[in-house]
């Protein structure tokens, strides 16, 4: 017979010197977030280890307890995973609690603490990117998580109004009432986007270009000077970019540096220091591996 073997232990995440860090999803081998926690670290003199873990939705509860017990010191959480971690959390930060998503794992000793950085590093991104956000007109198209997470970001940062669209009108409706208390959202399916005005800022917060799908948008959206956002990153952002510069938006971007923003945030709820931010989407883009 052949002997019992449990699963392996992660070897260095007890140890004093060494804290251990990971994300958590599936898949997860396409994910930056261990070079750009490695970056950080190294940046500030902070010594870390920092790994990918592959987890399906049925395994996540047994494994975050598990992790908590081997000393992991954090962890982020991404796709299919933000929803159902958010319920194994022992307490919630305001902004995973208003997304109802959980992104950031803190340790703490009765078990996880869950954070969502996504919002704040959207806002960063856009900050960074000379984005005017002041009494902006926002158009967010998508009522996911993501979609979620950046709606109470965005209205702290002073936004003028905002207008959710999504594929399926009623998971905007409930967007727009679960978040009431960070402002008036005003919320349509696609069809009656062509009456729904101008925008200075669109952002795209859909999984569309993930599944082949190009999102029809019309060319009348964009105010004077509009910009285009787009939450997702390299290939998955080039039809909704396609769109903004075919419908005259001369100021585009991909979700690289919101990607690099939320882990600074996380990074920063950890190691209490918020790593410099600004070379690092270059850097990635040069070397995407
Ligand atoms: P969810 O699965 O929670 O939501 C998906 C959204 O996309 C829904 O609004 C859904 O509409 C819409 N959608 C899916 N397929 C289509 C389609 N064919 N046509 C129109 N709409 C569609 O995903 P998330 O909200 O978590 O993520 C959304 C995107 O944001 C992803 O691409 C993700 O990678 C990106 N993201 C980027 C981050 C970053 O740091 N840069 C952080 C977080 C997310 P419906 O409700 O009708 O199904």
């Amino acid at each position: 017979m052949l002997p019992f073997r449990s699963r392996p232990q992660l070897p260095s995440m007890t140890s004093p010197t060494t804290p251990c860090f990971a994300v958590l999803g599936q898949p997860i081998a396409h994910s930056l977030s261990p070079r750009i926690h490695r970056l950080f670290g190294a940046q500030c003199g902070i010594a870390l280890d920092y790994r990918a873990i592959e987890l399906a939705p049925d395994a996540l509860a047994a494994r975050m307890a598990e992790l908590h017990a081997e000393g992991l010191a954090g962890a982020n959480v991404t796709l299919p995973l933000k929803e159902l971690a958010a319920r194994e959390c022992v307490a919630l930060a305001e902004a995973a609690r208003l997304s109802g998503a959980v992104n950031t794992l803190i340790r703490h000793e009765r078990g996880w603490l869950g954070d969502n950085t996504d919002g704040a590093g959207l806002v960063a991104d856009l900050r960074r990117l000379g984005v005017r956000l002041a009494d902006a007109r926002v158009l967010l198209v998508g009522a996911g998580g993501a979609a979620r997470g950046a709606v109470p970001a965005l209205f702290d940062a002073g936004i003028g109004s905002l207008t959710v669209a999504n594929r399926t009108a009623a998971r905007a409706a409930a967007l727009a009432h679960d978040l009431q208390s960070c402002g008036d959202i005003a919320t349509c399916g696609f069809e009656a986007l062509g009456d729904a005005g101008r925008f200075d800022l669109i952002l795209n917060a859909t999984s569309a270009a993930r599944s082949g799908h190009a999102l029809a948008l019309p060319a009348t959206l964009p105010a004077p000077d509009a910009s285009a956002y787009d939450l997702s990153y390299g290939t998955s952002a080039e039809p909704f970019l396609a769109w903004a510069t075919s419908a005259g938006i001369a100021r585009r971007a991909d979700g690289l540096g919101m990607l690099v923003e939320q882990a600074a945030e996380a990074f920063h709820r950890w190691h209490g220091v918020r790593p410099e931010t600004g070379a690092v989407p270059a850097q990635l883009r040069a070397q995407p591996q």
